[in-house]
């Protein structure tokens, strides 16, 4: 027997008064200055979508608060430079921002945020980091470019970058002081070095998955002991390659979710195509109800369906 929530979730469904499903919490469609319960620690949902949301959602990007204060960003996919102003924050407020990957749904307004800050008076650098790797440039090649090519930054005194390679049997300390710990862990994107990140903040931990295809043996490990899991929902179960190389479909994301111990499970990364796109039924907001019911049919925890702006408290 499945959850109280996900049965209350299916009997919604069925009288049909729900045709945009979230389980927790109870939230409105999108909204500016969305009020977030900001005592403790609070996960702020910037952009929901990927690269082809279709649905009026940004594209990826998380927000951590503590006790008032904004302080980790997770990606900065297009639309969350506005998504961080309807929330109320400025990117100088931010301490940290760990970039999964540079795939522009996920990268794509890092220049943009970097070159507003300019504007402001930081009085430390925001530390920023990223893959390095197969391939990749980096982090630091990403912030070099943007500072030679598009905009003067001045990337390497106002930001503190920090290269990760993405090691999928280890885990990396990204960064740690005396408020906030960021570790990370290699994951499989197709050949992109892509890393999940795993934020602790006062004894509470948030993992934000990534785009992954979630058969990498040691995430599991990597969420076990946490508050709550952030992952990605973009494809459906009639998903073919070559998106089943970058993403998992909804079985295996409920199956993990259940095999990591997790309680509560943040579905993001949501996708749509066009109706009329012959591969349209491939990605999860196609049915997304029925693609939130596999998903709970291998997971006993609460299931929350993530919507930007809004908020979950730890
Ligand atoms: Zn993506």
């Amino acid at each position: 027997m499945k959850n109280f929530l996900i049965l209350l979730f299916l009997l919604l469904l069925s009288i049909g008064c729900n045709t945009n499903p979230k389980i927790e919490p109870e939230q409105d469609s999108v909204e500016t200055n969305t009020p977030c319960d900001k005592t403790g620690l609070t996960l702020q949902i910037l952009g929901s979508g990927g690269p082809a949301a279709g649905d009026v959602r940004a594209s990826t990007g998380y927000l951590v608060w503590f006790n008032g204060r904004p302080v980790v960003m997770i990606d900065a996919g297009g639309g969350t430079y506005l998504r961080l102003q309807q929330a109320g924050v400025h990117i100088r407020d931010i301490k940290f921002l760990g970039i999964s990957h540079f795939h522009p749904d996920h990268a794509s307004e890092l220049p943009a945020l970097l070159w507003s800050d300019i504007f402001s008076s930081r009085p430390t650098p925001l530390n920023v980091s990223g893959p390095e790797g197969q391939g990749s440039d980096g982090i630091k090649g990403f912030l070099s470019a943007i500072n030679d090519m598009a905009a003067p930054i001045d990337a390497f005194t106002r930001i503190n970058a920090i290269e990760v390679f993405p090691q999928k049997d280890s885990i990396t300390t990204v960064y740690k002081d005396e408020l906030l710990e960021v570790i990370a862990i290699g994951v499989n994107h197709a050949n992109k070095p892509t890393l999940a990140y795993k934020v602790t903040i006062d004894h509470k931990s948030i993992v934000f998955g990534a785009d992954q295809t979630l058969d990498s043996p040691d995430f599991v490990n990597f969420v076990k002991g946490s508050d709550l899991l952030v992952l990605h929902l973009a494809i459906s179960e009639e998903a073919d390659k070559p998106f089943t190389n970058l993403h998992a479909k909804p079985g295996k994301v409920g199956t993990v979710a259940e095999e990591s111990g997790i309680q509560r499970v943040v579905l993001s990364h949501l996708m749509k195509l066009d109706a009329t796109d012959k591969r349209a039924n491939q990605f999860s907001l196609y049915d997304i109800n029925t693609t939130v019911r596999l998903v709970g049919s291998k997971f006993n925890g609460t299931i929350i369906v993530a919507e930007d702006l809004a908020c979950i408290s730890l």
